[in-house]
């Protein structure tokens, strides 16, 4: 009966595959925290994200960090993208241990009454067939390691009614139940999958939506709970990843863990 060992830090070494490890403009998006943890980590990181640009400085922090990275360009929407990226991770590095699947878009706000279905296609094409496409040519790999951990990012508005993001909303809370299955069906053959939860975190998308002072005093005084008027940013997610993406997580699957300061707790 004697106390387990501090688990060892197993990254070091292995691959991961960020889908979406831009961040519009200059700031901290999920996936730039996440590459940056994972390469501190010691993880090879294969950055994946449509527009190249966005790229930059999360490969120069990487590199900064005196991780190794491979740039992948790709929209990840489509299929031969998808194919493209894993077959060039899986080249350069000989497999696939990790996938952090990111990639996320707002989409237009509004009413069903008035909903452009192009739109909507679109919304679920990029936030969720994105992970579907990413998975399935990650998985074959993963089987052949023995197993891996597969991480969606999700949101608050996947598990709540996000008024007025009605198309976001039923993006993410497929997301969030995608997840689960992924997990039940992968979790035999030692592939974990997990979603985290985001509630308002200071990234680009979030100010790309053009949010007034009000707005974010508001979502400020909502957010921090239980954390001591802390704001959440893309490094509080990345932590979670880093977790979730070690072997110190592996009795954790199908999970929707929460990175919200406490929002969703509360009526
Ligand atoms: P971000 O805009 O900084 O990062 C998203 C990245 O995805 C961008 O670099 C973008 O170019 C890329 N991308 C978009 N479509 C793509 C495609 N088809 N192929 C490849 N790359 C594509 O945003 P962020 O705030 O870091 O958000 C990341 C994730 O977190 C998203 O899934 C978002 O829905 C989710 N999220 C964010 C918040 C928040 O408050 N910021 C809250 C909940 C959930």
């Amino acid at each position: 009966n004697a106390p387990e060992q501090a688990r060892p830090d197993d990254l070091a070494g292995k691959v991961a595959i960020i889908a979406g490890a831009g961040s519009r403009a200059s700031g901290i998006g999920n996936g730039r925290a996440a590459a940056v943890l994972l390469a501190q980590s010691g993880m090879k990181v294969a950055l994946v994200d449509s527009v190249a640009e966005n790229m930059t400085e999360t490969r120069e922090l990487v590199e900064g960090a005196g991780g190794e990275c491979l740039v992948l360009p790709a929209d990840v929407s489509r299929v031969e993208d998808c194919e493209a990226v894993v077959a060039a991770v899986v080249d350069a590095w000989g497999g696939v241990d990790v996938l952090f699947n990111n990639v996320g878009i707002v989409g237009p706000s509004g009413s069903v009454v008035d909903v452009d279905l192009d739109a909507w296609d679109r919304c679920f094409d990029i936030n969720v067939t994105s992970m579907v496409l990413m998975s399935r040519f990650v998985i074959p790999h993963m089987r052949k390691r023995g197993g891996g951990s597969i991480i969606n990012t999700s949101s608050i508005a996947g598990v709540l009614g996000a008024h007025p993001s009605v198309i976001y909303s039923a993006t993410k809370g497929a997301v969030t139940n995608l997840t689960r299955a992924m997990a039940a069906m992968h979790g035999p053959e030692g592939i974990r999958v997990n979603a985290l939860v985001p509630g308002f975190l200071h990234t680009p998308m979030v100010h790309s939506q053009g949010l007034s002072e009000e707005d974010r005093v508001r979502r400020r005084n909502v957010a921090p709970v239980g954390a001591g008027g802390v704001e959440g940013s893309g490094w509080d997610v990345g932590e979670l990843v880093r977790f979730l993406a070690s072997d110190r997580a592996r009795f954790i699957s199908g999970t929707n863990i929460p990175v919200d300061g406490g929002l969703a707790a509360v009526i």
